[in-house]
């Protein structure tokens, strides 16, 4: 707590009064250009990551970037996607995934976690991911895998980041956006270890390094094919 004290300190102090006049334009309104909807997990930045500014993002956090198809859970989630776009106007929806998530090991693991009932069925919105997992691999993720934990793992995050996609179409606000081609969804995975982003080509079905200097294809209707790389 006492580093995260001092940080506010010298923010009060150093970075603020630098770029007053930025928090001066965003006082009364805001207009970010993304909704960035991501994983908790604390080494996942995407202020850092995409060195966007206050206003660029309008970002929503979860275990395991899960957006529940809509209806199922009037949460938080389908609050903040409906206002994005209705109320912000944003223009871009990502999904980021990232590597070694918490949530895709439980979910690769299929284990119970009796003592977080609200984890296990929170994660129950990334099992389709996990069938889409064994059946392009053809084979059962509990049984004797020939692809290494790590390969099932990567290739889960990714099938979770275009199932996840697939829900985000069935939100009133995001199909409408769509069909008026005034929305573009993109799907991510962030690896820390290389601090590179993999972006989902729905065309190819597969992902590819972003680079940053051309903006990829929106996503078309999602198909991934995990075992094509
Ligand atoms: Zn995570």
């Amino acid at each position: 707590m006492k580093r995260l004290l001092e940080g506010y300190a010298r923010f009060s102090a150093e970075v603020f009064p630098k770029q007053a006049r930025l928090f001066q334009d965003l006082a009364h309104s805001q207009r970010p250009s993304t909704l960035f909807i991501t994983c908790s997990d604390s080494r996942v930045v995407p202020d850092m990551i995409l060195q966007s500014n206050p206003g660029d993002l309008f970002i929503c956090r979860n275990a395991g970037n899960i957006v529940p198809s809509y209806g199922e859970i009037h949460g938080g989630v389908s609050a903040t996607i409906e206002y994005a776009v209705m109320a912000v106007g944003v223009e871009n929806i990502i999904v980021c995934g990232h590597s070694d998530c918490g949530a895709m090991k439980a979910v690769l693991s299929g284990k119970k976690h009796e003592h977080m009932p609200t984890v296990d069925s929170w994660l129950q919105n990334a099992h389709s991911a996990r069938q889409v997992l064994e059946s392009q691999s053809g084979i059962h993720v509990e049984g004797n895998a020939p692809k290494t934990h790590a390969e099932m793992l990567r290739a889960l995050t990714r099938a979770n980041v275009v199932g996840q996609l697939q829900h985000l179409r069935t939100h009133p606000s995001v199909a409408a956006g769509l069909s008026r081609g005034k929305l573009n969804l993109y799907g991510w995975v962030y690896e820390i270890h290389t601090g590179k982003i993999q972006n989902f080509n729905s065309h190819q079905g597969r992902f590819f390094d972003l680079t940053g200097h051309s903006v990829p294809s929106p996503v078309a209707q999602p198909q991934l094919h995990l075992m094509a790389s």
